[in-house]
């Protein structure tokens, strides 16, 4: 009996994560992701308009021709992120199945689903509470909580007869993740325990020497950021990563510390913090405004400008997005302006491309222009460095260990920690998308 390994995405690549998972002859779908930097490559590049074709040959989502006449069982998302489940509306409908996931990741499925304009997925959605399993035929499906940069992620391991297959893509460990559960250790050691046949590790961070700072850390250093960019009768605008909740949380909390009124500004942010409102994982003051329409941006905007120094703007553009509140605001498209002295707050570090690293350059360059003050990287990542790896791995020792989600000079990194450990270069595997691996369990 074999287990098989089929990466469709994420592999030698940032984005459009997915990987088949075969037991005895039936597949387990983990993720359906798009690869956002291929997108926005293309200009008025609108997904819920592409067909599943145009976006496979540009490269935006990944091809899963070869899954197609297999008797796939399960869609298992792992979290909520784009680059995990935004392909969800262009793939899942080829699939009569269900989609399993933790609360947070099906309502954001669910908004991904109703941008969709090509395809009418109508696949159930299965909600999966953090730390409980599902039964899919005779695989065991079990949603272990992990720390990550959105609620309610979690590492998948599927059980069956055959051994023990553990996806953990993205997490960290996180002492004071503010919101949310810790990476459940006593859950990996269990697995280590009962055995893993081979675990699919991310390794976008594993150049990473240092250990991942915490979310706690990251609002002592938002405090310091906050205080210093608030002089009298000058603006102060953040922007973070309108998926991060625990972020936003912070950011609220220490504007009220300030004296001083947080508004949210931007349909992602809308979208995100709805869903997670909606499903009490954030407890947001009532009277908290969260703007996303047009009308009711350019308003609060008008408000906020009168009365600079009660405010603070928490907007969209961390990563210079030319369609964003902060760009548009650069651009003098909204009825607000940056004025000398006034602080913003990068709460969030240039996801490495080009597109990003060209349009955060601009979006920078136009608001010192205009004489605001720049405060960078009041950040930490969702994702494990070198250290939270080798403590995963050294947790959960895996037979055997495959690199995954990220580039091939990064999956050979991991590679490198796993002969440190002791692995066997037959037991380590550097896949490609479209390569299918057979193990024996
Ligand atoms: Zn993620």
């Amino acid at each position: 009996m074999t287990v098989e390994i089929l990466p469709l995405g994420g592999l030698g690549e940032v984005g459009k994560n997915m990987t088949a998972l075969g037991f005895d002859g039936k597949y387990v779908i983990i993720d359906m992701g798009v690869r956002l930097d291929s997108i926005m490559a293309f200009e008025d590049a609108e997904i819920g308009e592409m067909s599943r074709e145009e976006l496979i040959n540009i490269n935006g989502i990944p091809d899963d021709s070869s899954l197609r006449n297999r008797r796939v069982r399960a869609i298992v998302l792992t979290h909520g992120h784009l680059d995990h489940i935004g392909a969800v509306g262009k793939l899942a409908h080829a699939y009569d199945i269900p989609i399993y996931g933790t609360p947070l990741t099906l309502e954001l499925v669910k908004h991904v689903i109703r941008e969709e304009r090509t395809f009418k997925p109508k696949n159930e959605l299965r909600t999966v509470m953090p730390g409980d399993s599902v039964e899919v035929d005779d695989i065991e499906l079990e949603f272990i909580p992990a720390a990550h940069s959105i609620l309610q992620t979690a590492f998948i391991a599927a059980h069956s007869a055959d051994g023990t297959v553990l996806f953990a893509s993205d997490f960290k460990f996180d002492e004071e993740p503010l919101l949310g559960y810790k990476t459940d250790r006593a859950c990996l050691k269990k697995l280590a325990k009962d055995g893993v046949l081979a675990a699919l590790v991310g390794a976008i961070r594993i150049d990473e020497p240092s250990p991942t700072p915490s979310e706690g850390h990251v609002k002592e250093m938002l405090q310091e950021t906050m205080i210093e960019a608030s002089s009298a009768g000058k603006a102060v605008l953040v922007t973070t990563f309108s998926s991060h909740i625990t972020r936003l949380k912070s950011i609220v909390d220490l504007s009220f510390e300030l004296g001083r009124t947080p508004v949210l500004i931007g349909r992602s942010l809308r979208n995100y913090c709805t869903a997670a409102l909606n499903l009490d994982l954030v407890d947001f003051p009532p009277e908290l405004r969260i703007h996303g329409r047009p009308n009711a941006v350019h308003n609060l905007l008008r408000e906020v400008e009168k009365s600079r120094e009660d405010y603070v703007l928490i907007c969209t553009g961390h990563q210079g997005e030319p369609t964003s509140v902060l760009s548009r605001i650069a651009n003098g498209q909204l009825p607000f302006k940056i004025k000398r002295g006034d602080g913003v707050i990068f709460s969030a570090s240039v996801i490495p491309n080009p597109i990003n690293e060209s349009n955060r350059e601009l979006l920078e360059t136009k608001l010192q222009a205009q004489g605001g003050s720049i405060h960078r990287d009041v950040h930490a990542s969702g994702h494990a460095g070198r250290v939270g790896t080798k403590e995963f791995l050294e947790l959960v020792k895996p037979e055997h260990l495959i690199p995954c989600h990220s580039t091939m000079d990064k999956l050979r990194l991991m590679a490198d920690l796993g002969r440190e450990l002791e692995y066997p270069s037959g037991n380590m595997h550097l896949l490609r998308n479209g390569s299918c691996l057979r193990l024996s369990g």
